[in-house]
């Protein structure tokens, strides 16, 4: 997929408001310093994601973007932040877990997930809660270039082991290093896929009619396309 316009559309500090449903919806999500800024600055590519967030309250946003004109690129606060006070931290949590549960036009998220660490609990309670909730998504394991690829796998492995309990089928995993590049075709292919499923079960609105909310999006309602 070739990224040709990224642009800024909101921060929202909770799903009301979020803007309407009507574009597909990738979110991604992990740990304060996993690696997601850098990422998403290499998923986006030359276009750039348009803005840095001016103000630190930022960060405890839902930060949207419009990439390509068609999808959303919804870039979600770290868990576990250590600054804030407890009360914005419960405040920032309860619209996280409510734009997760409840966003229809939600198709996926990318939980990002240090490869150079062994399992963590913050990141095991998460997924176990994803599991939980029923919420779509796949694992990206960050930063690979930074251990051998043979510590990844151990690493990767522990986790998968660790999470294995929960599932039936595991999650697909990814890795991704926003120095070397890795990772980025195979997301971005993650995406271009499930677009493309999405546009083969939304029937097709006369020309007419202004396009209404999409409903049927979350990536569990379709078969993996990858
Ligand atoms: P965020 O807090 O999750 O947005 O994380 P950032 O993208 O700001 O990255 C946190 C730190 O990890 C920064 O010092 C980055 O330079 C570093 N970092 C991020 N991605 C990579 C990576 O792929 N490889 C390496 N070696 N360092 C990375």
């Amino acid at each position: 997929m070739h990224i040709s316009s990224a642009i800024f559309h909101c921060s929202a500090p909770d799903l009301d408001a979020c803007p309407d449903g009507s574009l597909p919806e990738f979110a991604f999500i992990g740990r304060s310093n996993v690696g997601k800024s850098s990422l998403l600055n290499l998923l986006a590519g030359e276009a750039g994601l348009a803005r840095v967030s001016p103000k630190p309250g930022f960060t405890k946003m839902i930060n949207i973007f419009t990439i390509n004109k068609n999808w959303r690129l919804v870039d979600l606060p770290g868990y576990g932040f250590a600054e804030g006070s407890k009360k914005s931290t419960r405040q920032f949590n309860k619209a996280v877990s409510a734009y997760l549960k409840h966003r229809a036009n939600l198709s996926l998220v990318f939980t990002l997930i240090d490869s150079g660490l062994t399992p963590q609990e913050i990141d095991l309670e998460f997924i176990g809660w994803l599991a939980q909730n029923g919420v779509p998504f796949v694992l990206v394991f960050t930063k690979t270039d930074k251990i051998t690829p043979a510590e990844v796998k151990t690493n990767i492995t522990a986790f998968m082991a660790a999470i294995a309990p929960w599932f039936v089928q595991p999650p697909a995993t990814f890795t991704c290093s926003a120095n070397t590049g890795d990772g980025r075709q195979a997301l971005l292919g993650v995406i271009e896929e499930m677009m493309t499923a999405i546009r083969a079960e939304t029937p097709a609105e006369p020309e007419e009619k202004p396009a209404g909310p999409v409903t049927r999006k979350r990536g569990h309602d379709l078969d993996r396309p990858w």
